[in-house]
Formats: structure tokens, C-alpha cells, sequence
């Protein structure tokens, strides 16, 4: 599995010289096998997308916070005439095609993903599924209004993407169960400690709690995602510089990890 960080930052986009290392925009993640590009959710950091040629196309979507799928209206992939298969979990009664459409329609925007020239195909998540020969599992992560963590499983590699999760007890049990011995785990790391402190029931994790996942899931490695658009380049690389392991790092947009 080959995967491009598109975009790591969290909550809202950010510009400006002092994020031009980490990136300003918002989750996306492109995995690559040798048939399959699979999208890890659609935020501005899809607009950064290369092309993936033939292989059939899949989003796989945690949640539609719109940090998450504001990438798709002006995405080259959906103003394109390609199939693009969209998998979301059914929440608030909403079926994945209504959860987009509350974004894509007016007031919010000018027209509706039907007169977009994709094709999208739109699915309910039931796990596991398959998406060629990668195997797709999920977990309820804790986050308001829910959010999906996915386990993707391709020739024996292991890839978890964990993002929009706040930590409880219960659920980093579960999570490090859900991401045994992984090759990479993504990790919501949006804040510190000490906004932690403030920010509780936002639905979001640190560092710290990450640490725990990767040493009790017994994982390879950790790369940290959504970043508080607050955190800066300098502050990112403060953090950075105290983990203390050399299995664990920021995302920086642009990034390429072979698996
Ligand atoms: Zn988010
Ligand atoms: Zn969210």
C-alpha cells in the first residue's frame, strides 16, 4: 500500500507561510494499491489529488463533519465522468448520498452532486467489505454525531485510520484491540494536554493517548493527523521533537509512506 497525505489539518482549513510545512488542507489520504486508489476522506486536501489513472475509485469516509467532504464540490475526480464509489455510514437518519447532499444543494451550494458528471455510487458501511483485494473493517470511534475508524488489510500489510476520536478508557482498549499489530496507525492528535483540558467532549485525542494505542496495539508505527488549525508549523515541530520515539510523527502534506 502506497499512501499520500493530501490533507492533515483538522476542523477548518489554514493558510499562510507558517503552515506551509504540515499543510492547511483538511483530511484526505490517498491509499494505492496496484487496482485500487481509495480515498480516506474528501476535505480540501483532496483538491491536491494526483491522478490515478484506471483504477477504480472508492471513498471511504469517516463522518461528513465538513471538514471531512468539503473537498468534493470542487474536486477534478467528481467533475469528471468517472465512477467513484462513496462509502458512509448511515447517521442521523441520514443515508450517505443525503449527508452529501446537505452540503452540495442550495443554500450551502449552488447545485446538487446530480448534475456533477461522476457517476457516484453510494454505500451504507456493513464490515467487513472488500474493495478489490483490500480487506475493510470498522469501529465506532467516540466522536459527536459518530465517526468510523477503518482497518484496511492488503498482502499482509495493515493500515488504521483513527481520526475525530476522543480517548476514554474503554475505547483506546478497544481501538489497540482493533489495530493489532498494524504496519501504521493515523491518529487524531488535535490537541495538547493542556487544551485537552478544555477541549473535552470536542471528540478529539493527543498525543499522549495515541502513544498508549501504538505500544499497547503493538503497531509499527504512528503518524498524527488533524492538526489544530491553531498549531503552526513551529508548534508542530515543538511537538514533534518530544515524542520521543522514532515510530511516530506529524503528517506533513505531500508526504509518501510505502507500506
Ligand atoms: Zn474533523
Ligand atoms: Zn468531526
Amino acid at each position: 500500500m502506497k499512501i499520500t497525505i493530501l490533507g492533515a489539518r483538522g476542523s477548518i482549513p489554514t493558510d499562510g507561510t507558517e503552515f506551509s510545512e504540515f499543510g492547511g488542507g483538511t483530511s484526505c489520504f490517498l491509499v494505492e494499491t496496484d487496482s485500487q486508489a481509495v480515498f480516506l476522506d474528501a476535505g480540501s486536501g483532496l483538491l491536491h489529488a494526483p491522478d490515478t489513472g484506471d483504477k477504480p475509485v472508492s471513498f471511504l469516509i469517516t463522518h461528513s463533519h465538513v471538514d471531512h467532504i468539503m473537498g468534493i464540490p470542487l474536486s477534478p475526480l467528481f467533475l469528471s465522468g468517472k465512477r467513484v464509489d462513496i462509502y458512509l455510514k448511515t447517521r442521523n437518519g441520514l443515508n450517505a448520498a443525503g449527508q452529501l447532499s446537505a452540503l452540495m444543494n442550495p443554500p450551502l451550494w449552488p447545485v446538487g452532486l446530480d448534475i456533477y458528471p461522476c457517476e457516484p455510487v453510494f454505500h451504507d458501511t456493513e464490515f467487513p467489505f472488500a474493495l478489490g483485494n483490500i480487506k475493510v473493517s470498522g469501529m465506532e470511534a467516540n466522536h459527536p454525531g459518530g465517526s468510523t475508524v477503518y482497518r484496511l488489510d492488503h498482502e499482509g500489510k495493515t493500515l488504521v485510520y483513527a481520526t475525530d476520536h476522543e480517548h476514554t478508557e474503554e475505547k483506546q482498549k478497544e481501538l489497540a484491540e482493533f489495530a493489532h499489530n498494524a504496519d501504521l496507525i493515523l491518529y487524531d492528535a488535535q490537541y495538547t494536554d493542556e487544551e485537552y483540558q478544555r477541549m473535552k467532549g470536542y471528540g478529539h485525542s493527543t498525543v499522549a493517548e495515541g502513544l498508549r494505542v501504538l505500544n499497547e496495539s503493538g503497531a509499527k508505527r504512528m503518524v498524527f493527523v488533524h492538526h489544530d488549525p491553531r498549531h503552526n508549523d513551529e508548534m508542530l515541530k515543538a511537538m514533534e521533537k518530544q515524542l520521543g520515539t522514532d515510530r511516530a510523527l506529524f503528517a506533513r502534506a505531500g508526504d509518501v509512506i510505502e507500506l
